[in-house]
């Protein structure tokens, strides 16, 4: 990781919150480790270690400090001075877990050895990819453990551990107490109603809430999503089960405040990493910044408006529908169009206020007769068209080892242009480093005359240039450039 002692010691001093999940600090005379906010006396620097992660400090042999809670920190940033087969691992890891025997399935998938896999994890993050997948279901664990009521047995198997006494030994092992020890320790809140259940999600501030929710309302798709007051609320399905989540921000501005309602509880670690890269809680600003500054347009606009974040989305295959009805369309537009097909080919489902539809499968849009709802001949084959791709497994928004083929296969369709395919891969993939360089709006925003002038400029930007245009675009609309019909 490219963070040296200094800073490190300079974070830790200062609890800077910024730092939080950047780096762990092992604490020799107590041999807990802790975040750089924890509250605790600041121990004396001859008495500190400094690890890249929790699973690298866990290694070390250190127990997770019961204060601070290293399970709530924002994510590691896993493009942070990794290479990309690490990020790309990290990713996969935290999609799935990592299954028994996983090590050598995740390298096959990745395209290299696994023994080279566990060599440039061990260098980079300081821990095998096993240790780093075993301490992710550990603070999963704790989590659901702190802040839930569900039965231990469901926390065991909702955290991938298999069996109650895996779990049981796994948490005894580490926290020195057993699950209900450290049950009674949570200071918990209100009983929640029936499969709801409250997170929250930490961030590294600032975060800048509002533009959040002013650019998903916009774009909010009538009866499967709603944005009123300070939450966005929308209906979820996952492996056959449905329910919904809202969220909204804490009063102190630190962590995202999400309400989870399902039925099957061992979606909860699927659920809440998909909350946290819809919105974008893994960011780590003081480097995007650092890159932003040094365009004179952007750093006026950074300066406005700190810790924009890059909106991204419940479910890929429903944000490139989307995407695809906006071309040539007004977002207003693109909206109302997004709103009957919900209506007209979802299923009725109305768990909360403003909420009525599921978003319609791929499946169901495949043959589907979009001309009943307004869709010109053209635009409705290529949502059938794309469909049917990710219906017959041809297009997979799952697990995505790399993004360059994601997108020549997505730009394959009739009708997909270069402008829909990277904006799907800012917004559905989470790619910080997309850039749809035909976009008129951003043209426009920065005076340029087209998009090779614009890929020059935006050359600095790199690896953030999704940030960069949602700073360019400013709550305003992407205009949709140079497009195929
Ligand atoms: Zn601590």
């Amino acid at each position: 990781m490219a963070l040296d002692w200094q800073t490190c010691s300079r974070a830790r001093l200062t609890r800077d919150a910024r730092f939080d999940g950047k780096f762990y600090i092992g604490v020799l005379t107590s041999g807990v480790y802790c975040r750089p906010i924890c509250p605790a006396r600041t121990a004396k620097e001859e008495n500190v270690r400094y690890y890249s992660t929790a699973a690298a400090a866990s290694e070390a042999g250190f127990r997770p400090c019961l204060r601070c809670r290293p399970e709530c920190c924002p994510g590691t940033p896993a493009w942070l001075g990794t290479p990309s087969t690490v990020a790309r691992a990290l990713r996969l890891i935290g999609e799935t877990g990592l299954e028994d025997g996983g090590v050598e399935l995740l390298a096959e998938r990745l395209g290299v050895g696994s023994r080279h896999l566990r060599r440039l994890f061990l260098r980079h993050l300081g821990a095998t990819p096993s240790a780093v997948a075993q301490t992710r279901r550990l603070h999963f664990a704790k989590k659901l453990i702190d802040e839930t009521h569900l039965p231990m047995f469901q926390i065991a198997e909702a955290s991938g551990f298999g069996c109650v006494r895996r779990f049981n030994a796994s948490i005894q092992k580490v926290y020195s107490r057993t699950p209900t020890q450290i049950r009674k320790l949570a200071r918990q809140r209100a009983v929640q109603p029936q499969d709801q259940y409250v997170f929250r999600l930490r961030f590294r501030p600032p975060y800048d809430w509002n533009s959040m929710l002013t650019y998903l309302a916009a774009r909010a798709t009538p009866g499967v999503e709603t944005v009123d007051g300070n939450s966005y609320r929308r209906t979820i399905s996952w492996q056959g089960h449905h329910g919904y989540f809202e969220a909204t921000i804490d009063e102190s501005n630190v962590c995202l405040v999400v309400r989870v309602q399902f039925g099957d509880p061992r979606s909860l670690f699927f659920i809440v990493e998909r909350i946290r890269s819809m919105f974008d809680l893994n960011a780590d600003w003081t480097s995007i910044v650092r890159s932003l500054r040094g365009d004179r347009t952007l750093a006026t606009l950074v300066e406005a408006a700190p810790g924009k974040r890059v909106p991204g989305c419940w479910n890929g295959f429903e944000l490139a529908v989307r995407a695809i009805l906006g071309q040539q369309v007004s977002v207003k537009g693109a909206t109302t169009l997004a709103g009957r097909i919900a209506s007209t080919f979802g299923r009725a489902f109305a768990p909360a206020a403003g909420l009525t539809h599921l978003f319609p499968t791929p499946a169901v849009l495949a043959e589907a007769d979009l001309s009943r709802i307004g869709l010109t001949t053209a635009r409705a084959a290529t949502i059938r068209a794309f469909a049917k791709a990710v219906h017959q497994g041809h297009i997979n928004f799952e697990g995505i080892i790399d993004t360059q083929n994601f997108l020549a296969d997505l730009v394959q369709i009739p009708g997909i242009g270069e402008w829909t395919a990277q904006y799907v891969a800012m917004r559905a993939l989470g790619e910080p480093d997309a850039l749809p360089t035909g976009d008129l709006g951003l043209l426009r925003a920065l005076g340029l005359a087209n998009s090779k002038d614009l890929a020059k400029r935006s050359e600095a930007w790199r690896p953030w240039r999704a940030y960069a245009a949602m700073y360019l675009w400013n709550g305003g609309d992407p205009l949709r450039g140079t497009m195929v019909a």
